[in-house]
């Protein structure tokens, strides 16, 4: 009686369970109708044994305990199955939700944005159909972030995000393309008094006051915007026009909106400088690879350098790559680009290990474009061939979101590289979808934690013991850690008690041109003078 009563209510209890979490599968339907089966024939059973049923004659009995027995074991075995393949399809999921939508707003992330806008430009072609893009940048976010700290500025970017998404119609894409950067792709509104009209809508919206922590604060913000077909039907060519257009904007004062006209921009320099350069042969001369040295831990022994680039604006000055986003550049020129890079940091790394040491190396970091390149190996293979080098002299380094869109689908170059003897480093370790595990699938070799782990290093204690769990974890898998963005001693002092292996920073050196990093690896004697084995931070 109790094990028939026990039954049936847990058949009944599943069956409540079922309907609060709907959808997952026949696992459990099968476990519920042989709970139930079962507690009916154990019920059956007390029935017939106290004489007010017929006795169940055993030559029933037995193969019908057997077989209710036999469903429960298959259904428990079909649930463990589905839950399963369900866990892998959340992992999946979420990998992607990490990898193509920002985390602080929800919304499409710049590689997700530019493949829609790709999509859709694939779709548009031949047909007269036509759209807008829209560049939009808030001003003075800065103050915000300075003033109310990272809390407010994440807030606010939310709350902004949801006043643009209130502002598009069906079919209409918003994305967060940047810190402060948003994007929206309008498909159908490509005239120019159309686009303005919606351009003005949107910053009335956004120009509304905003409660954030309590405060009454108000953010304007600029817009760009290129017209597809008029001002092209090439993703990079509309990004490249509308965030033109939105700078424009920003140098009138902020808080409007222009749209792309040739004729009003500077056209003898941006935004087409790059292009123009790379058809003249001449891309070289307006980039430069500045060199930051990397150090070992304890020893403070510069062990090589991260190969950074830079692009000379006449104006502008010295740029750093996210203020010139080559990687937005065609398809042409970002590769052009790379191979440039990679060749001067294989010719830098080759004369320093000839003057300085033999086990001099030099990392360089990959766009997402080179890395996919399934000629990659080859090519990487080709220039240390022609400078003499050991793949060992060079190390190659991509982003944790680049890394994790290996998982599923393992570039063969990547593992072409490990075998030659090139390893990679994942970057910005810690930013995105941190899971040293998932890592641990790919030939990877290299750690690079993200500066933001080091900032507070030192001051705050829960930081000094996430990047201590790192450093074992990554140690534990075989994996060599980097530490970037090291600005103080203290928190060189913490990441040598942490056996960090290697690390970068404004304390040992900024990026240096290489003359000057030259003269430094010429002159980093051992550090402090009197030799606490340190580079100098001066
Ligand atoms: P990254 O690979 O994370 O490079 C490290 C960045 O941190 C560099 O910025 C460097 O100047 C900066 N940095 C180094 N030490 C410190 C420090 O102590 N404190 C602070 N606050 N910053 C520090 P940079 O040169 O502006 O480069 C920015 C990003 O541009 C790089 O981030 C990398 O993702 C990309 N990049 C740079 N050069 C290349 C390149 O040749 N190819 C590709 N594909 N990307 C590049
Ligand atoms: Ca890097
Ligand atoms: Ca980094």
């Amino acid at each position: 009686l109790v094990i028939g009563a026990a039954l049936l209510g847990a058949g009944l209890v599943l069956a409540r369970v079922a309907r609060r979490t709907a959808g997952t599968g026949a696992g459990p339907g099968f476990v519920r109708f042989a709970f139930i089966a079962k507690g009916a024939q154990q019920l059956a059973l007390f029935g017939s044994l106290i004489g007010w049923l017929p006795a169940i004659p055993v030559g029933i009995e037995v193969p019908l305990d057997g077989l209710l027995t036999g469903l429960l074991g298959v259904g428990i075995v079909v649930w463990l199955l589905e839950e399963e393949q369900h866990r892998l399809r959340e992992a999946a999921r979420q990998i992607e939700r990490l990898a193509f939508y920002d985390p602080v707003t929800g919304l499409p992330n710049r590689q997700l944005f530019v493949e829609r806008l790709r999509g859709w430009l694939a779709r548009l072609s031949g047909g007269d159909g036509t759209g807008a893009l829209l560049s939009l940048d808030l001003d003075r976010f800065k103050a915000v972030n300075d003033r109310g700290g990272h809390e407010a500025g994440d807030q606010m970017l939310a709350a902004i995000s949801d006043r643009l998404l209130q502002s598009v119609a069906e079919g209409e894409t918003v994305a967060r393309l940047g810190a402060d950067e948003f994007a929206l792709l309008l498909p159908g509104g490509g005239d120019a008094a159309g686009v303005a009209r919606r351009a003005g809508a949107i910053l009335e919206r956004l120009r509304e006051p905003l409660q954030i922590g309590g405060h009454e604060l108000r953010i304007e913000a600029s817009l760009g915007a290129a017209l597809c077909p008029a001002h092209g039907v090439e993703a990079a060519v509309l990004l490249r026009k509308a965030d033109a257009a939105m700078r424009r904007a920003k140098a009138a004062g902020g808080g409007r909106a222009e749209i792309w006209d040739a004729a009003r921009l500077d056209a003898a320099r941006e935004p087409f400088a790059l292009e123009r350069a790379l058809r003249e042969g001449r891309l070289g001369e307006d980039l430069e690879l500045h060199f930051q040295p990397i150090v070992r831990s304890g020893s403070g022994e510069i062990v090589g350098a991260e190969a950074l680039l830079r692009l000379r604006h006449p104006d502008r000055g010295l740029l750093s790559p996210p203020e010139f986003l080559f990687a937005a550049e065609s398809a042409e020129v970002s590769d052009a680009i790379g191979q440039w890079v990679l060749r001067e940091a294989c010719a830098a790394v080759a004369a320093w290990r000839r003057r300085f040491g033999a086990e001099l190396r030099v990392a360089v970091n990959l766009t997402a474009r080179a890395f996919e390149d399934r000629q990659l190996a080859a090519k990487v293979g080709a220039v240390l061939a022609e400078f003499g080098l050991p793949a060992s002299a060079l190390e190659l380094e991509i982003t944790e979101t680049m890394a994790l869109l290996q998982v599923n689908d393992p570039a063969p170059g990547l593992s072409e590289l490990r075998a030659r003897g090139t390893r990679v480093a994942v970057d910005d370790f810690g930013t995105g979808y941190s899971s040293l595990s998932y890592l641990r699938e790919l030939p990877i070799e290299i750690v690079k934690l993200d500066s933001s782990f080091i900032r507070d290093l030192g001051r705050r204690p829960r930081d000094s013991r996430i990047v201590g769990a790192v450093v074992q974890l990554a140690h534990g898998l075989g994996l060599e850690v980097v530490a970037e963005g090291v600005e103080e001693e203290g928190q060189m002092a913490v990441l040598e008690m942490l056996h960090c292996d290697r690390m970068q920073g404004f304390l040992f050196s900024r990026p240096l041109p290489r003359g000057e990093f030259e003269r430094l690896l010429a002159t980093a004697v051992p550090f402090g003078g009197a030799g606490d084995g340190r580079l100098n931070p001066a």
